[in-house]
């Protein structure tokens, strides 16, 4: 059995096929990323790469987005953030809190099966997106 590359791997794969030249601070926004298992706000990650800068940590995200390696997660309240798009297809929602702003990833086998059996109007299924809001067990 062939272990399926981790996404650090196959993102630095997927950039040097792209022909994007390496780069110092892209790699570092890759491997904050590598490290969470949910979303990430553009703001925090500047805040943790401290010294790179606003500007250069915004075109690194952009470019990482452009390549299918990274998706944008609606957060609620017109806030979003980026987390990691696994080559394996392996992924999770979120349920936002609309008054704190608490983001809890869930993962539903039967959401994902409901969701590949639709097919209308001569669409096929790309890729999907559900972000369920309410109120958590503290603002309710
Ligand atoms: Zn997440
Ligand atoms: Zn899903």
């Amino acid at each position: 059995m062939s272990q399926s590359p981790s996404w650090s791997e196959y993102s630095a794969r997927r950039i040097a096929e792209a022909g994007l030249r390496r780069s110092i601070p892209r790699r570092r926004v890759i491997d904050l990323l590598a490290e969470r298992d949910c979303a990430v706000t553009a703001l925090e990650i500047d805040a943790e790469l401290d010294g790179v800068g606003r500007a250069t940590v915004y075109r690194a995200i952009e470019q990482l987005e452009d390549l299918g390696l990274v998706r944008k997660v609606d957060l609620g309240a017109s806030a979003h953030g980026y987390e990691k798009v696994e080559p394996s297809g392996h992924h999770h929602h979120h349920i936002v809190c609309d008054d704190c702003g608490k983001v809890e990833p869930f993962e539903d086998e039967a959401l994902e099966e409901a969701i590949h059996h639709i097919r209308r109007k001569g669409f096929s299924l790309e890729s999907h997106e559900v972000t369920l809001h309410g109120h958590c067990a503290e603002c309710r």
